[in-house]
């Protein structure tokens, strides 16, 4: 063993004995793969394995790896001031973020939070809902409705509107607040729309209104939850049902934003303007965790319409500026990219290397929107053995649930995503 090989063995023990991983038991920790550099859409492996990646890392880079417009966003950045409080204090990379951010969503959304996560600015959602109601003097509007299947995060405001079974409300139980959850919309993208699929909000929401601050769900794509694709008609009819029972709307835009189902916003397919809207995971590309949480100046002046009154929320590192730097870069060059077009070649592409799978035995269902690939088996597949197959492959992908997908960074070329399709395929028809 040589010298380097020797050292990540070591390493990897030590990763082992006591570093935690996502979702993972320290008693019997599963596999993980050292990583030793990435750049462009490839990851590469201490013992040399390039990889293709299919995951833009949870979603986020959607610009790939090592991007230089980015890096050199963030060491411009870093040289002149790497963080300052933002209580009291402001920052141009914050106030460009916010003028970005402010033109790009639809009016009359216009007020931003800056988070440190997709989690909390889903909670920082959530407050705004709950002080919304306390500032109209209302006080008993304090659950929310949200739809089966979804995820939100893993804070606990968050986990208490995932889906109750596949998310982690067992396990916590007495501990998280108790939500009101409508049957998840059967009705797929593509699919004949059928008015009945909104019967259950319709009803809970006539029961329930009194005491629901908002309906929080994932506009189009239900991600993490299952990665379903779902009618945009379901979308406009909670919107209209909120506005029939005075409920606000929070869209949680975490995955879907910045362009990965074809459109910028997910909500953009059913013409959809919510009251709070959440963004995180894409915003800075990949490179540093920020979420945002936007909503009106009328909600934003309910919420806190004096002086001492206020959002009750201001994390430490809010609105870092080397992390707003690296989401202005991104934006930017997000917004000067034919991304339409590519998102567009990317489902397109998918669609016609991904269809073959459909007629395999373990294959329950094959869908495609935007730059997401979906294969879904009968029965949920070995994570570990998949994901070293692919490995051996070339290729990084990560299965969960029972699904086998791909959210490949938008700037992917047609000839790495065929790569990746294949390897799908061939994993699908186990023949690995
Ligand atoms: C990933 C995700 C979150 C949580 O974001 P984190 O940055 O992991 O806290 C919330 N909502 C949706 C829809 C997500 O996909």
């Amino acid at each position: 063993m040589n010298h380097a090989a020797a050292e990540w063995h070591r390493l990897l023990d030590f990763d082992r004995r006591h570093v935690w991983h996502p979702y993972t038991s320290m008693a019997k920790p599963g596999p993980v793969y050292p990583v030793v550099r990435t750049e462009g859409c490839q990851i590469h492996l201490a013992d040399g394995t390039v990889l293709i990646d299919g995951m833009s890392s949870w979603w986020c880079a959607i610009h790939g790896y090592n991007v230089p417009r980015i890096n050199a966003a963030i060491a411009d950045q870093v040289a002149r001031m790497a963080h300052v409080m933002f209580g009291g204090l402001t920052h141009e990379p914050a106030v460009r973020l916010a003028e970005k951010l402010c033109a790009l969503v639809p009016s009359p959304l216009e007020v931003a939070f800056f988070a440190d996560s997709g989690s909390v600015a889903v909670e920082v959602a959530l407050k705004m809902a709950v002080q919304y109601w306390e500032g109209r003097g209302i006080a008993a509007r304090k659950r929310f409705l949200t739809i089966r299947g979804g995820y939100h995060g893993d804070t606990f405001g968050a986990m208490s509107v995932c889906d109750p079974d596949t998310g982690m409300h067992g396990l916590f139980r007495g501990y998280l607040p108790s939500q009101v959850f409508a049957a998840a919309p059967t009705v797929p993208f593509h699919g004949t729309w059928q008015p009945s699929d909104l019967d259950s909000v319709t009803a809970l929401l006539a029961a329930h209104h009194a005491t629901i601050a908002a309906v929080i769900l994932e506009p189009i794509v239900q991600g993490a939850g299952g990665m379903r694709f779902y009618h945009p008609e379901y979308l406009r009819g909670v919107r209209r049902l909120c506005e029939q029972w005075e409920v606000l709307l929070i869209a949680d835009e975490i995955a879907t934003g910045f362009g990965r189902t074809g459109r910028m916003f997910a909500c953009d397919w059913a013409g959809v303007v919510p009251d709070i809207l959440c963004l995180g995971k894409a915003l800075t590309g990949g490179y540093m965790s920020l979420g945002a949480t936007l909503t009106s100046r009328a909600i934003a002046e309910t919420i806190a319409p004096g002086a001492g009154q206020a959002l009750m929320h201001g994390p430490t590192f809010m609105g870092n500026p080397l992390t707003c730097a690296a989401a202005n870069a991104s934006l930017e060059l997000l917004l000067e990219s034919p991304w339409q077009q590519r998102v567009a070649r990317l489902e397109s592409q998918l669609r016609q290397e991904l269809a073959p799978c459909a007629a395999l035995p373990a294959v329950r269902d094959v869908r495609v929107l935007g730059a997401i690939g979906v294969i879904e088996f009968h029965d949920p597949p070995d994570v570990h053995a998949l994901t070293r197959a692919g490995i051996t492959q070339g290729v990084w992908l990560r299965p969960f649930g029972r699904t086998l997908y791909t959210m490949p960074p938008l700037v992917i070329s047609p000839e790495e995503l065929r790569r990746i399709t294949a390897v799908m395929c061939e994993l699908a028809a186990g023949r690995h």
